[in-house]
């Protein structure tokens, strides 16, 4: 009993003292506010001390808070970037890209904006299995229609843990379901011009030529192309080389079947001593883009559109690079415009050059390589580029200026002609 007094004595003691204690304490510190007010600063100091203190104290705090918000927000940003695209059929592209990220995301959303619209929408959702195997994982687009169209994909993601990791929006891509046959004409040296000082083969420049398209075609416009070779030799239909490039050249064109638009890629050449001059020493006046269309492209708007584009884009980067006088290439906008071709025509020094055609006697395409792309049923165009005849022209594309400038020219013209605005980065 008396032992539990003394305890509760004890406690009672203690509990005063600390009272006191914190009575002192606040007056103390009310102590000290007083001294501070009745200090000998006036009044307008104090006020520009007590916001200076506040301001510091401002600035702290915001810093603290800054830092505190940082480490929330610090979260890894997960991303979906270069997804690719492979044109199935005319109503189906398949938009696809790599399962690396597969640990960190729980479901991937894909999503679709028609080029020339602002919005995007939501085409739907794949689930991640969270594992990388290296594979590419892929969502099928069906189309609504088969209308020529392209449009822009991008992949989104849902992360697994939103406290470790940001779902970021994916890099897009743009892809169209258009495809477009191209013929590298001839085939390895064929054509060979030998000057003494540069060697030019027009069946060798071609397969550069059309590479490079194919690559900026591909990458830059989402369209996707299909060669009739992809090296110095061809091979189709169980004939090869010099057959394709004679009796059965037809069958280039008729590879085209299946595709949206046909060109054969070439370098021009005139008849022995045109001018006046050397056949491989022709001047640069003679230079300019010749199309020739076959039936069913001087029916079909979109590839006299396509035709129109192309030819002023060469004329203009050939005048640039100064192989050609400026301004040498005439619109034909309908069948009505084309001209007829002939030697005379090709080789003047006076003519511009446009879109034309040539018929054989029995009233089909003349050359075997749009007569098989009208069979296939495909519009189809022979790109004479320049002259190869004109030594200048040899040299840029010994030089390997040329093929470039020239495919951005032709890719210009057919996105163009297909009135494709968008590009990819
Ligand atoms: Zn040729």
């Amino acid at each position: 009993m008396r032992r539990n007094r003394l305890i509760m004595a004890a406690v009672i003691l203690f509990a005063l003292l600390a009272g006191l204690y914190s009575g002192y304490r606040l007056m103390n510190r009310s102590v000290g506010g007083q001294q501070e007010a009745a200090g000998t600063d006036s009044q307008g100091a104090r006020a520009d001390k007590n916001r200076k203190k506040k301001a510091e104290k401002d600035e702290k705090e915001s810093i603290e808070e800054g830092r505190e918000e940082e480490t929330q927000v610090i979260r890894t940003p997960v991303r979906v970037e270069h997804p690719g695209f492979t044109r199935i059929s005319r109503q189906e592209i398949q938009i696809s890209w790599s399962d690396e990220k597969n640990p960190y995301v729980a479901r991937y959303r894909i999503m679709k904006r028609k080029s020339g619209e602002s919005t995007w929408q939501s085409l739907g959702t794949l689930d991640s299995d969270g594992a990388v195997s290296g594979r590419e994982l892929s969502f099928s687009d069906i189309l609504e229609d088969s209308t020529l169209q392209q449009s822009e994909y991008r992949v989104d993601v849902k992360v697994k843990d939103e406290d470790l990791y940001e779902g970021v929006e994916g890099t897009t891509v743009f892809a169209s379901n258009i495809l477009v046959c191209i013929d590298p004409g001839h085939y390895k040296g064929q054509n060979l011009v030998d000057d003494g000082e540069t060697v030019y083969a027009e069946g060798d420049f071609t397969l550069e030529l059309s590479r490079e398209l194919q690559k900026i075609l591909e990458g830059t416009y989402g369209i996707t192309v299909s060669l009739t070779r992809e090296s110095g030799r061809i091979s189709l239909g169980g004939y090869t080389d010099g057959e394709l490039d004679g009796g059965y050249i037809s069958l280039r064109g008729e590879y085209a079947k299946g595709s949206d638009l046909f060109l054969s890629m070439h370098t021009n050449a005139n008849q022995e001593g045109a001018n006046g001059y050397e056949t491989i020493s022709q001047p640069v006046e003679i230079m300019k883009p010749v199309i020739l269309a076959n039936d069913l492209a001087r029916e079909s708007q979109t590839a006299l559109d396509i035709g129109n584009a192309v030819g002023l884009h060469l004329a203009e980067t050939s005048s640039r690079l100064g192989i050609a006088s400026p301004g040498k290439f005439t619109r034909a906008d309908s069948r009505e415009d084309l001209a007829v071709w002939t030697d005379e025509w090709n080789d003047s020094l006076k003519t511009s050059g446009t879109i034309c055609y040539r018929t054989g006697d029995d009233g089909q395409d003349y050359y075997g390589v749009l007569r098989g792309a009208s069979v296939a049923g495909v519009p189809g165009l022979i790109i004479e580029h320049g002259f190869h005849t004109v030594p200048e022209m040899r040299r840029l594309a010994a030089e390997g200026v040329l093929k470039t400038q020239w495919a951005m020219a032709d890719a210009a013209g057919i996105a163009e002609g297909f009135s494709l605005e968008r590009v990819n980065e």
